[in-house]
């Protein structure tokens, strides 16, 4: 059980004006930010975050998608961060979504679903290291990683 997990807030979220509510319901939830930063990924760093989807219908639509604006990127920290924020954040398609999930509030579509969230600890690690150096990840006391 791993205790970080990465997120984007995705664009269509940003555009929309819901960063500070996403981000306030992520810190109710109990998630403790180590790291935040806004940008806009180029095509080629959302084909390289995505890869895993590369042979999958959407893969080209999702890329441009990801890459038409800017997310807000964050390291998420909790016991049992990646399972507790999948939870959080809903289904993969918001018509699924349980009420009061992140993307059952403020998606809009399912390429637009407004959060991702790491499906493994794995993952979390690989996902963080892409948009954070340790230099950028807080401790509790306010110290560095
Ligand atoms: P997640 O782990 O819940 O984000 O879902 P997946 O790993 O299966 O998919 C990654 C992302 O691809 C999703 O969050 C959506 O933005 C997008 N996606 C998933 N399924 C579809 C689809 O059928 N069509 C489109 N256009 N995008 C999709």
């Amino acid at each position: 059980m791993g205790n970080i997990t990465l997120t984007m807030i995705k664009p269509v979220a940003v555009k929309n004006g819901y960063t500070g509510k996403i981000l306030e319901k992520i810190t109710s939830a109990g998630f403790r930010i180590q790291a935040l930063r806004m940008l806009r990924m180029s095509k080629a760093d959302a084909e390289k975050f995505y890869e895993v989807h590369k042979e999958r219908p959407f893969y080209g639509e999702l890329t441009d998608f990801m890459s038409s604006g800017p997310v807000v990127a964050a390291i998420l920290e909790k016991e049992n961060a990646v399972e507790d924020y999948r939870k959080l954040i809903g289904a993969t398609n918001p018509a699924n979504a349980e009420e009061g999930t992140i993307r059952k509030m403020y998606a809009t579509d399912i390429q637009a679903n407004a959060v991702h969230g790491s499906d493994s600890d794995e993952n979390a690690e690989i996902e963080a290291s892409f948009f954070f150096s340790k230099k950028e990840r807080y401790k509790q006391d306010g110290n560095l990683i």
